[in-house]
């Protein structure tokens, strides 16, 4: 007889729903996701949607992006896709690229990596986190102007570097060679089951399977009853996940937020245990998460669950202290963040500098007046000092400031009717007016440029696009006048004859 043992969920046969039991449907499904599920398929594979697309699925919402998992070791999807590119050193994965820069993220089963593989593998998502934050900023800042050329240095290395990684070993026992000299060889990271896969997650609504195989969905960690349940769970002793990856605890805070979810209890009792490591994470994984809460619309519920956490101080520094002892600033936070989210949701973004202009606007607010002269750069300065944990990339930084010292000189503007038109030429003057209007009207307003539509509304003014310096310090285009030709000087006298 075999000896009893405790009960395990890792040794669990998992829960399987076929295909009449869920609500996954493959129309529902990226069709290129859907062309990689199927070629690896095809080929004798194992092929499962994984990760947030099989969680939003079973939820009815639109997936951001599409993951697969599979079997396949690197080197063998490499060579199904012409399209695929092997990205990471330690745990390769493939991007396979479609039109449009669309990236099916394809990688082979792994497991927990164990405490020595663990640093490496945080080095390694850094660096991703690193590179992709820079491209996002990078992609979304506004044209140099004159005044961004005037910090040259620091934009320029803020911009990524498109590199392949160095061609991996085939076999999955060989070590990849060391990234220095004199420092051993790194060991790659071991591949895994299904099974084991879904356990090195973070949560257990996260590590759903659908199997395009058998079109169904297969749950090793009770994520389906989670669902049911609406509550978020760390897969495993919350503890040691934390401890692990401490960005966890933000993604616990993200999903239940996002989802209106509650947060199971051990998983939330946990995080004012580990909290304090959020501020050590690497700043660019950290802005990377951060830039998920705004860029999916998720920003206000997101901050509320931060600051009821005691998280906002740890990942924003002294700027997230700010919002978390001033109760009038973050209600102020909230609202302008309210707007945002449901400018997203209505399928009309703000730009990503001109959504960090407005994350700011609160906390700027009130230190604008006191500085004097050009404020960008000082107000730049003070936000540096701060000492956010989550690296904000300079030009995004920079672009995001410009836009506040516009502002500011707009709402003053609206009081005095003395408005200094020649901003208009700036590229952070649109961002600005919407900004503007937000602040003024409680909407983004309609138009090209709401801020000046507010103004003529207050002044009944036209204006125009050029600078138009006055010595009274009103810039308001005035009727052009007509100018008067000098009346022709008389002809000299001449001696020739006529
Ligand atoms: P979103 O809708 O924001 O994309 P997501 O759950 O898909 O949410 P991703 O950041 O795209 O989140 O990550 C994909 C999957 O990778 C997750 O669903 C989860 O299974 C796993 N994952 C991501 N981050 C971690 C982590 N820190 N620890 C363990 N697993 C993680
Ligand atoms: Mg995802």
């Amino acid at each position: 007889m075999e000896p009893e043992r405790p009960f395990d969920p890792a040794f669990e046969a998992p829960v399987i729903l076929d295909r009449g039991r869920h609500p996954v449907s493959r129309r529902d499904i990226d069709p290129d996701a859907l062309k990689v599920l199927y070629r690896l398929s095809n080929h004798g594979l194992t092929a499962y949607l994984v990760g947030g697309a099989v969680r939003d699925l079973l939820l009815g919402r639109r997936p951001a992006d599409f993951d697969v998992g599979t079997n396949a070791r690197p080197n063998q999807i490499k060579k199904l896709f012409r399209n695929a590119f092997l990205i990471g050193r330690r745990f390769r994965l493939a991007h396979i690229k479609f039109h449009g820069g669309k990236t099916i993220e394809v990688s082979t089963f792994r497991r927990k990596p164990d405490p020595e593989e663990l640093e490496a593998e945080r080095e390694e998502l850094e660096r991703r986190a690193r590179d992709e934050a820079e491209a996002a900023a990078a992609a979304e800042a506004v044209t140099e102007t004159a005044e961004t050329a005037a910090e040259p240095q620091e934009c320029a290395e803020d911009l990524p570097e498109h590199r392949e990684d160095p061609e991996p070993p085939d076999r999955e026992d060989a070590p990849l060679p060391g990234r220095r000299p004199g420092r051993p060889p790194i060991k790659p990271i071991a591949f895994g089951t299904p099974r084991e896969d879904a356990f090195r997650r973070d949560l257990t609504i996260n590590a759903l399977f659908y199997d395009i195989a058998t079109f169904s969905v297969i749950d090793y960690v009770g994520g389906l009853e989670d669902l049911e349940l609406r509550r978020v769970r760390i897969i495993g002793d919350p503890d040691e996940s934390y401890a692990e990856d401490p960005v966890r605890i933000w993604r616990v805070l993200r999903h239940a937020a996002r989802l209106g979810f509650s947060i199971e209890e051990r998983t939330a009792a946990a995080i004012p245990r580990h909290r304090e490591r959020l501020s050590a994470c690497p700043g660019s994984r950290l802005f990377e998460e951060l830039n998920k809460d705004i860029k999916t619309g998720n920003s206000r519920p997101f901050f509320e669950a931060a600051r009821a956490h005691g998280v906002l101080p740890l990942v924003l520094g002294g700027f997230g202290a700010f919002y978390e002892r001033d109760d009038a600033a973050f209600s102020r936070l909230t609202a302008l963040l309210a707007a945002h989210d449901a400018a997203v949701a209505s399928g009309a973004p703000l730009p990503l500098d001109v959504a960090y202009a407005l994350l700011l606007w609160p906390w700027a607010a009130p230190l604008l007046p006191a500085l004097e002269g050009d404020k960008v750069k000082p107000l730049y300065d003070l936000f540096r000092e701060t000492k956010p944990a989550a690296l904000v990339p300079k030009i995004l930084l920079y672009d995001a400031v410009q836009t506040l010292a516009i502002v500011e000189q707009m709402i003053q503007a609206l009081e005095t009717g003395k408005m200094r038109w020649s901003l208009k030429k700036r590229p952070h003057y649109p961002g600005a007016s919407q900004l503007a209007s937000l602040l003024l009207e409680g909407s983004f307003g309609e138009g090209e440029d709401p801020f000046a539509a507010l103004y003529d509304r207050k002044f009944g003014s036209s204006h125009g696009p050029g600078p138009r310096p006055s010595a009274s310090g009103d810039d308001r285009p005035r009727p052009r006048r007509r100018r008067r030709r000098k009346p022709k000087k008389p002809a000299p006298p001449s001696d020739r004859p006529a």
